[in-house]
């Protein structure tokens, strides 16, 4: 059975969720095999895994959009057969990110994500996608349930992100549908920890690296404008569950705590007491969601999940990671 099986395939697996899947699974025993073209991942993390000291990681350095054949034979033996999971988490996930890499976030999530679904159907594994609360748009209503269907511009600067994810899940979907199989999605919130790249562009890291930096903190509109941020562990811990379940339709993993932007900039100011760093203001970014907020009654119910890690605690954790780290 599927479950009993002890290989792994997270796409992205150098990138920020990306690296904390591998690092569970290798810690639960499970041979992982993380690709990655390392376009938005880091290098750290790719030696923050091998640092786990285990012959059971293979990185393939590749872009899952081209075949998979090309390296998929040369990985150790049996591991394939042993397959489980193919975690499909290869994309940029930053607006600023995303929108350099605009047309590559848009074959990733789709024709990346068709290869991440034959492939799993060769070995009988099963696909989590990694969706996104982006596919709601600017909601209208809030908190978001899954059933809500979303307030997407299929032509601004958001949408081959918003778009791609959306294509996305509703590839999975007819898959499932036409081939009878049981791959799944996760619909991801505002999420934030240790090893995101510091260069990112989202909004906790860029907040954490410029008050480490002295300031200012660089706010987008008039910082009214609402996310929920979710503590890695707490959303690493949500994905498994969700991948061991049996489910096939969304659930939003997410925290539903919710902030304003400069809520968000208090509780910065308060790990750094008694700084107050200056305000930079800059215009307000099309089609950016002005409140944003997970109903997990889904993830609640169905996976008896939620969140533990309050936004002070997980803040603290990552500014003592970023501490560690060199900034330009
Ligand atoms: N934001 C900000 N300053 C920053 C980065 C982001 O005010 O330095 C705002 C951004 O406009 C958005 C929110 O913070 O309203 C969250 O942005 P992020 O890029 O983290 O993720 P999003 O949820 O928009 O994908």
């Amino acid at each position: 059975m599927a479950n009993q099986r002890k290989t792994v395939l997270i796409t992205g697996g150098c990138g920020f969720l990306g690296s904390h899947l591998a690092e569970t699974h290798l810690k639960d025993g499970y041979q992982v095999i993380c690709v990655d073209n390392f376009s938005t991942s880091t290098q750290s993390n790719a030696s923050f895994l091998n640092s786990l000291g285990t012959d059971k990681l293979v990185i393939v350095e590749a872009d899952v959009i081209e075949p998979w054949s090309t390296w998929a034979d040369s990985l150790p033996e049996g591991w394939l057969e042993d397959l489980s999971h193919v975690y499909h988490f290869a994309s940029p996930a930053s607006p600023p990110l995303y929108q350099l890499l605009a047309l590559e976030t848009m074959w990733v999530n789709t024709i990346g994500l068709s290869n991440a679904l034959s492939f799993a159907d060769k070995f009988g594994a099963r696909v989590v996608f990694a969706s996104t609360s982006e596919i709601y748009g600017d909601a209208e209503v809030s908190p978001q349930t899954e059933d809500y269907k979303g307030n997407v511009n299929t032509l601004g600067p958001r949408s081959c992100y918003d778009e791609a994810k959306r294509f996305g899940e509703s590839l999975l979907f007819t898959h499932n549908w036409k081939k009878n199989t049981k791959h799944g999605m996760v619909r991801i919130f505002n999420t934030y920890g240790p090893r995101m790249n510091p260069a990112d562009g989202r909004v906790v890291i860029n907040f954490l690296v410029q008050a480490l930096q002295g300031g200012p903190l660089t706010i987008y509109g008039d910082g009214s404008q609402t996310r929920s941020f979710c503590y890695v562990d707490d959303l690493i811990r949500g994905i498994r569950t969700y991948a061991a379940s049996k489910f096939c339709e969304p659930i939003n993993i997410g925290n539903p705590s919710e902030f304003t932007i400069l809520g968000l900039v208090q509780e910065v100011e308060k790990l750094f007491a008694p700084a107050v760093f200056e305000r930079s203001f800059h215009p307000f970014p099309q089609d950016d969601p002005r409140q944003r907020r997970p109903d997990i009654t889904r993830a609640r119910t169905q996976l008896s999940w939620e969140p533990r890690v309050p936004l002070a605690d997980g803040l603290s954790r990552m500014l003592d990671w970023l501490k560690t780290q060199p900034l330009s």
